[in-house]
């Protein structure tokens, strides 16, 4: 017997095969990053109405082939078109990078769950959120980094262990994904930089608040969340080998 199964994806890319036959990369929360075929997709709008799109939030019914090598979608329910991104052309251009980021870290079972819940979330953000900052993709590389397993230490020193504060000297440490006191700052590791009170805060907030909380930036905003975004980016980069060359993502 194939397997059969059916769960609620995220459509990151699609592309045709033959006349009506299409490949849907997806992301799904228990497999990861995985392709699946709609055989004759193109001509069956009762099988597949409004599914096969990029940046919509679809449950498919899955079949798996019987030696398991690859999967078939048998039918969808489109749940959400996030029709506010669409609508968008600086939204869309947002969402695209989300998911190019997404399908270029080769994501597999491990951290799906989370990284499924986020994309859905930082899509919503994208959807409903009237002024944002173009700095959303940046955050959502930099979190998905974290859920991935790559999680700074933000809380306390990484070589004396001491508590840290906001508004106490401290500095990020590039290679260890973490912070070191001011005392520390001679012995660490690696390139560092210097935070600012109201980066400290920001990178909490972008590593562990829900996305929707984003875009509440502090005092200073331009010059704060610049600084954190380019710590984010290097970050990313250092962590998961990724960079955006203004087009699409390279292994860096
Ligand atoms: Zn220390």
């Amino acid at each position: 017997m194939s397997e059969e199964f059916t769960e609620p994806v995220v459509v990151l890319h699609v592309g045709l095969f033959r006349e009506a036959d299409c490949w849907v990369r997806l992301l799904s929360p228990s497999k990861g990053v995985v392709t699946g075929f709609a055989f004759g997709g193109m001509r069956s709008r009762r099988r597949f109405c409004g599914c096969l799109d990029a940046v919509s939030k679809v449950q498919f019914r899955f079949q798996r082939s019987k030696r398991g090598e690859y999967l078939t979608l048998c039918e969808g329910a489109l749940l959400d078109r996030f029709t506010g991104v669409r609508q968008r052309p600086g939204r869309l251009g947002m969402a695209v990078n989300c998911l190019k980021f997404v399908e270029a870290v080769q994501l597999g079972e491990h951290g799906a769950p989370e990284i499924f819940a986020l994309l859905t979330q930082t899509l919503q953000l994208l959807d409903e959120t009237p002024a944002l900052e173009p700095v959303v993709p940046l955050f959502f590389r930099a979190r998905v980094a974290f859920e991935h397993g790559y999680q700074p230490e933000l809380d306390q020193c990484l070589l004396c262990g001491c508590d840290l504060e906001p508004g106490r000297n401290a500095s990020f440490v590039l290679e260890r994904g973490g912070l070191v006191c001011g005392a520390c700052q001679g012995r660490a590791p690696g390139p560092l930089a210097a935070l600012e009170r109201g980066q400290w805060e920001l990178l909490r907030r972008v590593l562990l608040a829900p996305p929707e909380q984003w875009p509440v930036f502090p005092e200073r905003a331009d010059q704060v969340v610049q600084a954190t975004a380019r710590l984010l980016d290097q970050y990313v980069q250092y962590h998961l080998g990724v960079q955006w060359d203004g087009n699409r993502f390279v292994r860096s």
